[in-house]
């Protein structure tokens, strides 16, 4: 969903975008790229940080890009023309979804050296990819039955999607250095804290430079899309609204001056104002869900109209589906909701 306060945030770099196979400066040794993807989101930004590592200067990598030859002729250009000649030092991945963790296997491999990312994501990335089933599949099938979406077409299309994450990460590298709340990576002349996310993915890590007054922010924070949160059918009793909500919460210490780099959209400042708004755009989807439900029991499918507005496709139904139980179960678990199991098996939510 667009952000209708978008312009409370300032765009410190104005419009520029770095070209594929180009990169832009953000500050000394930050350089900004871009890779395409596949979806209705067109791109994710990806940073490289100048660093020295075991007596070596080169460069630390944060997310990859998804597997595809066009990401890694565009890395190609990357390592000959903007690297100053210099190797690759480590790869850290804020998050396992594909368009992150996607050239991961790749890029350390290419320069012999490793992967840093949490321990939840990293396992979950080497369960989906190299899985034929979960992600996707009959599981998600049954899910989104169970709350309600029963056209047996789309139903059909999600459970051939069942290879949607191994097609775009077909390998997980085989070690990796475990990344953790609070914990400091040095990386070049600065120190970066890692802050732990939840909600968005199992165990998402930003990184906060004090002394650079930068957050690398992977998808926590995006300036002009709402962050996805989804209940998906691996955990289907889960709360993320409510993590993801917590999370935002616990970045408010950081300065209001700090810029953002999101993997989606422009690096911009006005981290208050955008969490702000994060929460009042859940505060009033959640007043419409309990709402629609106090009129009469609703379930998932049938918000879609109300929540979302415009036509869906099958990719964005099954995210769309996966946001409205986010809703749904934030409300049941805090007792404002109370859930059903009818007999057509289909959960229904009322007051
Ligand atoms: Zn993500």
């Amino acid at each position: 969903m667009a952000n209708p306060r978008e312009s409370e945030l300032s765009y410190p770099l104005g419009d520029q975008l770095p070209a594929p196979g180009e990169v832009l400066e953000v500050l000394p040794g930050l350089r900004w790229l871009r890779m395409g993807l596949p979806f209705a989101l067109d791109h994710i930004n990806l940073w490289l940080l100048k660093d020295d590592m075991d007596g070596r200067v080169g460069w630390t990598v944060i997310d990859c890009g998804i597997h595809s030859e066009a990401t890694q002729a565009n890395w190609e250009r990357i390592f000959a023309e903007h690297l100053d000649g210099l190797p690759v030092l480590r790869v850290i991945v804020t998050h396992f979804h594909p368009d992150h963790m996607g050239l991961a296997h790749w890029l350390t491999e290419r320069w012999a050296c490793r992967l840093w990312i949490s321990a939840t994501d990293y396992h979950l990335a080497k369960v989906a990819s190299s899985s034929t089933v979960g992600m996707g599949g009959e599981a998600a099938a049954t899910f989104f039955g169970s709350h309600g979406l029963t056209d047996p077409v789309a139903l059909e299309k999600i459970r051939g999607r069942a290879s949607y994450y191994p097609g775009m990460v077909p390998a997980v590298p085989v070690a990796f250095r475990r990344l953790m709340d609070g914990m400091v990576v040095r990386i070049g002349d600065h120190d970066w804290r890692c802050l732990v996310g939840y909600g968005h993915a199992p165990e998402h890590i930003s990184l906060f430079s004090e002394s650079l007054g930068v957050m690398v922010a992977g998808d926590m924070v995006l300036p002009r899309i709402s962050t996805n949160v989804s209940v998906v059918d691996m955990e289907p009793e889960a709360d993320p609204l409510g993590l993801y909500l917590d999370s935002l919460t616990r970045l408010l210490p950081l300065p209001a001056t700090t810029l953002v780099l999101p993997a989606h959209g422009k690096p911009f400042k006005g981290l208050h104002e955008r969490i702000d708004q994060l929460q009042q755009h859940h505060a009033e989807r959640l007043a419409e869900v309990l709402t629609a439900c106090t009129e009469k029991p609703c379930h998932a499918a049938e918000l879609l109209p109300m929540m979302f507005r415009r036509p869906l496709d099958l990719h964005q139904t099954t995210f769309a589906m996966g946001e409205a139980v986010a809703h749904l179960n934030h409300l049941w678990l805090g007792g404002q909701l109370r859930r059903t199991l009818d007999a057509d098996g289909i959960h229904r939510f009322s007051v």
